[in-house]
């Protein structure tokens, strides 16, 4: 990958994960002009290549919101993604269209996946109720211990790894200018507007700037202007990959406690933990033994299964768990689009679509609302 060095640019992205290079393509097809990523390391490598990929909103949710919205929204945009991603770049990125299951094996599961069941189909949601019977007909591989299940369709997975490079060359083929290894130290603001960022490597004059940096997003300050007053988080989660040939599973199989993501390769994904445990990337034996013990839960053939990897990713939180989205009034040119959490993947073409339109056409959708960087309020000058 070439590293460019510019000094202008109409646009400037900050963070090459997910969301960063999903936003930096849409505004390349908007015709945006001149389109600079910064990436302070190499493009996909935190939050975004640690992720399971799994683009489930409806194994996730408790209830219809604004947010529930979003994501399953985004969930109908991955079909055209996935398939101009591949035209683009010739890169398929293993959309898998089994979808997902949901185990249960105690009482309390069993009340949690009906409660799950009657508001969805209330909601015209497509799920289906599985015995254990049933579940077991479809996968065989999972636990004798299963109470019953439900099976959710649409909610699918994405090779997540796959996606990061084609996303890096859809840019490339746009014409996006890639700056890797280039830490973004401030923006540079004068009377409410912005008037670039302070690299290091220098200067780049920018009317726009949109924020994708992920956990890191706190990092920056502003010069001369007040950023809104929220503190993004890392949050820490543990990832463990199994070889798995033959395969364990067809679906994605979630626990009221745990996960597994069979891969097309035969690599198997098993997570996660929720720790906030700063800037730490460690894997640890707490983590490896939780995961561990509910993969087990959900199929004990796994114990059999060669342990080929393990890593940690930092989730980027926001106080109140929803993403940062859209421009910030009180500056202007200056774009969030972070605080993804557990859900960056899955919401990376609509993040992408919307910053876009807010950056390129000054619209700002409905399906921003809740989730305005103003909704936070602004602390003292910087
Ligand atoms: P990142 O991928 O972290 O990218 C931010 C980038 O910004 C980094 O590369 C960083 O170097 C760069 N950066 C930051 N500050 C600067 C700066 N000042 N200058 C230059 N560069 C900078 N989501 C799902 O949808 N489905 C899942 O199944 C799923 N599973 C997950 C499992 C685990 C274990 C983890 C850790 C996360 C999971 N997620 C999942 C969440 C998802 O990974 C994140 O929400 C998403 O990756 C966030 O993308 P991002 O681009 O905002 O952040």
């Amino acid at each position: 990958m070439v590293t460019h060095s510019i000094n202008t640019a109409d646009v400037v992205v900050i963070g090459g994960g997910v969301i960063g290079l999903s936003v930096a393509r849409a505004l390349a097809l908007r015709g945006a002009g001149t389109i600079a990523l910064i990436e302070r390391s190499h493009p996909g490598s935190e939050a975004s290549s640690a992720a399971a990929g799994i683009l489930a909103p409806q194994a996730e949710a408790d209830c219809v919101d604004d947010f529930f919205d979003l994501a399953c929204q985004s969930r109908t945009l991955y079909r055209s993604f996935a398939s101009s991603l591949l035209e683009e770049t010739g890169i398929d990125v293993e959309l898998d269209n089994s979808g997902t299951l949901y185990l249960a094996f105690t009482e309390e599961d069993e009340k949690e996946i009906s409660r799950r069941y009657e508001w969805q189909t209330r909601a015209g949601l497509p799920v289906e109720r599985l015995t254990a019977e049933d579940a077991r007909l479809i996968e065989p591989g999972i636990s004798e211990n299963v109470r019953a299940a439900l099976r959710f369709p649409l909610d699918v997975q994405v090779e997540n790894r796959r996606l990061l490079s084609a996303l890096v060359e859809a840019n490339q083929q746009h014409s996006v200018l890639l700056m890797t290894g280039t830490n973004v130290e401030s923006l540079r603001v004068q009377r409410n507007k912005l008037e670039g960022i302070e690299t290091s490597r220098g200067f780049i004059s920018s009317r726009n700037v949109v924020i994708a940096g992920g956990a890191w997003t706190s990092f920056l300050k502003a010069s001369d202007k007040a950023l809104p007053d929220f503190r993004i988080e890392p949050v820490r989660g543990q990832m463990l990959c199994f070889d798995s040939n033959p395969r364990v599973s067809r679906h994605v199989i979630y626990s009221p406690r745990g996960y597994v993501v069979p891969r097309i390769n035969g690599r198997l994904l098993s997570g996660s933990t929720t720790e906030f445990a700063g800037f730490d990337k460690s894997v640890t034996a707490f983590g490896v033994h939780s995961i561990l013990t509910r993969a087990l839960e959900i199929s004990t053939l796994i114990s059999k299964l060669p342990l080929i990897d393990l890593w940690a990713g930092l989730r980027p939180h926001a106080p109140d768990n929803l993403p940062v989205l859209g421009p910030y009034k009180e500056i202007e040119g200056l774009f969030y689009a972070t605080g993804h959490y557990r859900n960056g993947i899955l919401l990376a073409p609509i993040t992408g679509e919307l910053i876009a339109e807010a950056v390129c056409e000054g619209i700002v959708s409905p399906l921003l609302a809740s989730f305005a960087p103003e909704r936070f309020t602004p602390i003292g000058v910087n």
